[in-house]
């Protein structure tokens, strides 16, 4: 069955969702949810947790409620910020530790630090195992979609830089 559009208004409003993420991997379904700041329109982002990693995770920001309507796996968040605000959450959350660059690059021009991240991120897939690997495979994916991040920066849009990296971050977990 389609999914309700009456749900979808009432959930989001006419918001667009420029990121739909996974920052966990977990089989179980959301029972809860935190919520991220208000942001004039609704909340910031809405993460969605099950009942172990509501209890694991008690340092998350967000008041707890109950996750209404949307039965969406633990881990999935819907982040409704701004491409510059989802751009600097991934530097800041994955991209920077998994490409060893300095956090503070994200206060630079996005397509300097995607360029700089898939150059790093290249790199390492060149010396290393490009087989069928976990390593090799995953890598190629993110370095696919950092590449693809970056293009979409130097064009100017933010926008679909963002969403090339919701993908890499779902790859990324496996590191
Ligand atoms: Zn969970």
């Amino acid at each position: 069955m389609p999914l309700d559009q009456n749900l979808l208004r009432r959930l989001f409003g006419d918001r667009d969702l420029p990121g739909l993420r996974i920052v966990l991997v977990c089989p179980v379904t959301a029972t809860a949810v935190r919520q991220g700041p208000e942001s004039g329109t609704g909340p910031a982002w809405i993460a969605y947790l099950c009942p172990a990693h509501t209890l694991a995770l008690p340092a998350w920001p967000g008041p707890l409620t109950h996750s209404a309507g949307l039965h969406l796996p633990c881990g999935t968040v819907l982040d409704f910020r701004a491409p510059e605000e989802l751009l600097r959450s991934h530097a800041d959350l994955w991209l920077s530790k998994l490409s060893g660059l300095s956090p503070e690059v994200s206060d630079g021009d996005w397509s300097d630090v995607l360029g700089q991240a898939y150059e790093v991120l290249s790199a390492r897939l060149d010396e290393g195992d490009k087989g069928d690997g976990v390593e090799g495979g995953g890598l190629s994916g993110i370095v696919t979609m950092a590449g693809m991040a970056h293009r979409s920066a130097v064009a100017g849009n933010l926008f679909q830089a963002a969403l090339s990296l919701c993908l890499a971050e779902t790859l990324a977990l496996r590191f």
